[in-house]
């Protein structure tokens, strides 16, 4: 790799799509009712189709895409315990397995979760050191529901946790982690509730994943970690305006406040309006003006320094178009890439009436900040323009 890239990161390795969570109907093994002959909703085809679509719009010119070696022992024990990974390596080297009912595994997963997390953090790393300004990975299995001595939801290892910590140790100070996977990023969480030096933020379907109380405005950290965790439940059925305006006036605000020395956000991409993991109706330009506000917080606060990577997203239709758009912004590049369900998930955002209520729900949020008259407080992402984009350099035509 060369230091003089400009391009973005992106951290993907082929073998992190053979990843299998075993045969099941949506979650659950079939079994009673279940007829057999399913798929597991964690397929590797959403993020497979992103990655193919990323070659066909011509945008993957535009990273430097690299495929990061596994992480290693040490670092995976960085965040878990050597009791945890001596259990899931001895199931996955037999036939595979369950550690928690929520997290099962085909043989030799240990292998492939330890790729993911690699590919998180190197692009962790190589932000935090200077190597490049922005990187993007693609971690599968997935990673922000995993305890350091429990797995959940789909997640072996807790990637970012890892990714951030093996950074800190090379000189990183204060990180911001900001999670819009539309369930409660509760490993992360867990993982450094009593540390002040990293601001975890949450947007979430408030009480989809974990079910219940997961994720509550409550939960808001421990010792030296409180005011270090936000959670931002929001109603099933939001869409596009409510989670940019939980995004201007709760997480930004948060983020500025708390300076951080680098962003590294957790792009689960299920608040889709077709997920099959999820109720909400976010949309394609949705995830693209998040990105767009954390890129510009970015530059404002921490020298540009922005690490993304992509976990959860189930719909195999939306994640790649979601995800386009993503990457889109981070390179700042646009393509000629239309996102087919767009206009249908327009007519089918929740009505004036919903989002008024969730607005004046919101604003009983204890980190929420009223933006001024010059929108001084925020980036405005609610006025925020679908594409073309105003960072777009170049027009790609489709190879
Ligand atoms: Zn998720």
């Amino acid at each position: 790799m060369s230091t003089n890239d400009e391009r973005p990161g992106f951290y993907f390795h082929e073998k992190t799509l053979w990843f299998s969570a075993g045969e099941a109907v949506l979650v659950l093994p079939p079994d009673g009712w279940l007829q057999p002959g399913g798929s597991h909703a964690d397929s590797p085809e959403p993020k497979r189709r992103l990655r193919s679509l990323m070659e066909v719009s011509g945008l993957a010119a535009h990273f430097d895409i690299v495929a990061a070696p596994a992480a290693a022992e040490d670092d995976l024990r960085l965040v878990h315990s050597a009791g945890y990974l001596s259990r899931f390596k001895a199931l996955s080297d037999a036939a595979g397995g369950a550690v928690h009912p929520t997290a099962p595994f085909a043989a030799g997963s240990y292998e492939i979760a330890a790729l993911s997390a690699g590919q998180a953090m190197a692009a962790v790393f190589d932000v935090a050191t200077g190597r490049r300004r922005r990187a993007y990975a693609v971690s599968r299995p997935s990673g922000h529901h995993c305890l350091p001595d429990m797995p959940m939801g789909f997640c072996h290892f807790a990637n970012v946790a890892i990714a951030v910590r093996r950074a800190q140790r090379a000189g990183l100070a204060k990180v911001v982690v900001l999670d819009w996977d539309v369930h409660h990023g509760n490993g992360t969480q867990a993982c450094f509730y009593d540390d002040g030096s990293v601001l975890t933020l949450s947007l979430h379907q408030e009480g989809c994943f974990p079910p219940g109380a997961s994720g509550a405005m409550g939960e808001t950290g421990r010792g030296a970690g409180v005011g270090a965790n936000v959670n931002i439940p929001l109603w099933p059925g939001s869409g596009h305006e409510v989670y940019l305006h939980a995004f201007d006036h709760i997480a930004v605000p948060a983020i500025r406040a708390f300076a951080p020395d680098m962003i590294v956000v957790v792009n689960g991409l299920d608040a889709n309006g077709v997920d099959p993991l999820a109720r909400m109706l976010a949309h394609s330009e949705t995830f693209r003006a998040m990105t767009r506000g954390i890129g510009l917080l970015a530059d404002e606060l921490c020298g540009g320094r922005l690490a993304i990577i992509q976990e959860g997203g189930y719909a195999e239709s939306a994640v790649p178009f979601c995800g386009h758009a993503v990457l889109e912004e981070l390179a700042g590049v646009s393509t000629a890439v239309e996102d087919p369900f767009l206009e249908l998930m327009r007519e089918q955002q929740p009505s004036t009436a919903f989002n008024a209520a969730h607005v004046a729900h919101l604003q009983q949020h204890p980190r929420y900040r009223p933006v001024g008259p010059a929108g001084s407080s925020s980036h405005g992402l609610e006025a925020v323009a679908a594409k073309p984009n105003a960072a777009a350099q170049t027009m790609l035509a489709p190879a």
